[in-house]
């Protein structure tokens, strides 16, 4: 398969969606990203790396750092982590709260805004920084060391945080969330603030990709039992509330986020990252799905 080709000829295919989506606002400091960006990168297993566009522009990976902090909490707690937060998909909004009081205070996934505030908090129940913790582990994760918060992002995020910080006080109401809430939301807002190119996440989605062992990282970084297990809740709660049309669509387990990343895994072969701003009505990339539709189509990597 010539990945190469199939990249280049995506990135000229998708023009003309452009300008149909809209580039998250509700964070300030999103809503300057210029819409037309375009960037795309495979990372195979064998270690041969592809990429188009933009691919090497680090942008704000915001709800995809969801993915990697359930890594690093299912490695460190293992299956304890689904006592604070549940695996269904909640057919609501990422920033919803309308089922959290009903459940009391337990999230239906880990990839929802409440349901990831309380996975990190009980990542944040671990000795040491936090914040240092996680930017390491996405520098390792993307052999890059140069893997950095975008601090302006951070800071506005916290600043417009209100149904973020709402959640988090009706789940400590619940006891569902042990730590201070103002740390939490801004440790989270760090999270979601990391800079990170298509390259960046490709590397870094490969363990998930191999059963947890990444030939890159000559590393097992989550166990093949775990890596099944955080694809499965990739694929089915991984884009929100859209979560059933992009199974449809693209075929394979994917986490998106705000800044417009979508970083998707192909089990037993690869993993694929696609950056473009403007957003769908449900949060995820607009020409970012389409794109990695054409992907999975051309290359036949649906697992379906
Ligand atoms: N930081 C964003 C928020 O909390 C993340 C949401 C997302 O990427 N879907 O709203």
């Amino acid at each position: 398969m010539d990945y190469q080709a199939v990249l280049d000829y995506i990135r000229e295919a998708v023009e003309p969606k452009f300008g149909k989506g809209k580039v998250a606002d509700y964070i300030p400091a999103l809503a300057g990203v210029p819409g037309g960006k375009f960037g795309m990168a495979v990372q195979l297993a064998d270690g041969r790396n592809f990429k188009t566009g933009d691919a090497d522009e680090a942008f704000s990976i915001q709800s995809i750092s969801k993915l990697f902090v359930l890594q690093m909490v299912m490695s460190h707690f293992g299956d304890m982590v689904w006592t604070r937060v549940g695996k269904e998909p909640s057919g609501d909004r990422f920033n919803s709260m309308i089922k959290l009081e009903m459940e009391h205070g337990v999230p239906r996934n880990p990839f929802i805004n409440p349901g990831a505030l309380a996975t990190l908090d009980l990542l944040m129940s671990l000795k040491g920084d936090t914040k240092q913790r996680i930017r390491n582990y996405l520098r390792y994760l993307a052999l890059n060391d140069s893997v950095e918060v975008d601090p302006v992002v951070a800071k506005s995020e916290y600043e417009h945080a209100n149904l973020n910080r709402a959640m988090a006080h009706l789940m400590k109401g619940y006891n569902n969330i042990h730590m201070d809430v103002d740390d939490l939301l801004d440790t989270y807002c760090y999270q979601c603030a990391m800079a990170m190119s298509c390259v960046d996440l490709a590397r870094a989605g490969l363990p998930l990709a191999m059963g947890g062992y990444s030939a890159l990282h000559d590393a097992s970084i989550i166990s093949t039992s775990q890596a099944k297990r955080i694809n499965a809740v990739m694929l089915t709660c991984g884009t929100y509330d859209s979560v059933g049309s992009f199974a449809y669509r693209v075929g394979i387990p994917a986490k998106s986020g705000v800044g417009g990343g979508i970083l998707a895994v192909v089990p037993g072969k690869m993993a694929v990252c696609v950056w473009a701003p403007e957003l769908d009505t449900f949060g995820n990339s607009y020409v970012g799905t389409a794109a990695l539709e054409m992907f999975t189509s051309l290359t036949h990597t649906s697992i379906f």
